[in-house]
């Protein structure tokens, strides 16, 4: 952007920080034609978007939760910090597809579908600590789908012998 003192378009970041717990970044450039230092602000455009907690209070949804909260299962696993970044880049749009809120249950429920198969010991320690605030019976489905996809095949060979009768 244009230097506010010589209008010279050309600058270099020379620091870049998350603020608002990572909802906008402040960024201080220089001027390379006279050296002039100023400071930007870098905020989304996207529309707010809330949460609704099981109280039926609503938030606004907080990356760094989600982040927190997925850092924590990944603990002392042999997981990158680019690969929790992406996955929960994926989580925020998955939800955020959903409409202008979703429910702590569908943030819950999109972790949970990735940890799955990335890292089981994350996935059982994130689904240890998710329950606390998830719905009982989305918990129960949960629990039910990995025990269908950890299950032997022959169960689907009965189920199959089932049909045809
Ligand atoms: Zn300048």
């Amino acid at each position: 952007m244009r230097c506010p003192r010589c209008a010279s378009s050309d600058d270099r970041v020379v620091d870049s920080r998350e603020i608002e717990d990572g909802v906008a970044v402040r960024r201080r450039r220089e001027c390379l034609a006279c050296s002039y230092r100023y400071t930007t602000f870098e905020r989304s455009t996207s529309p707010a978007f809330f949460i609704e907690k099981r109280s039926g209070e609503r938030e606004p949804f907080e990356r760094a939760k989600v982040l927190s909260g997925v850092r924590s299962a990944f603990k002392n696993r042999p997981v990158s910090d680019s690969a929790i970044d992406q996955l929960v880049n994926e989580v925020e749009s998955a939800v955020r597809s959903l409409g202008l809120s979703a429910s702590s249950t569908n943030i819950g429920i999109e972790v949970l579908d990735r940890l799955r198969s990335i890292d089981e010991v994350a996935y059982l320690r994130f689904a240890s600590v998710y329950k606390d605030f998830a719905d009982a019976n989305d918990f129960a489905r949960e629990a039910d789908l990995l025990q269908k996809a950890t299950a032997p095949k022959h169960h689907n060979v009965t189920s199959n012998l089932v049909e045809e009768t």
